[in-house]
């Protein structure tokens, strides 16, 4: 189809706190209601020049129980 950036494939997109805008762009750091890429396009002409892909979710790496440590928002139960 088209190379053009997918912010569903961004590791700077997030979904925002605020309903009114629940997109939100931590690189250029806006909120919006439509997509963050398709605002771009709208105001400045061209694709979002900041997209970086999502680090591959099936990249071999160790599992964090293997690691240790509590991590993100897991709750330590042994306390
Ligand atoms: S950097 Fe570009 S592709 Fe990534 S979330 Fe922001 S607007 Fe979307």
């Amino acid at each position: 189809m088209t190379d053009s950036p997918n912010c569903w494939k961004c590791r700077f997109f997030k979904i925002s706190w605020d309903p009114r805008f629940p997109y939100e762009c931590e690189a250029m750091h806006f909120k919006s209601q439509a997509l963050p890429c398709i605002q771009v396009m709208s105001i400045d002409g061209r694709h979002c020049q900041w997209f970086l892909s999502k680090p591959d979710e099936n990249q071999d790496s160790e599992p964090a129980e293997a690691i240790g440590g509590i991590k993100g928002n897991q709750i330590d139960r042994s306390a």
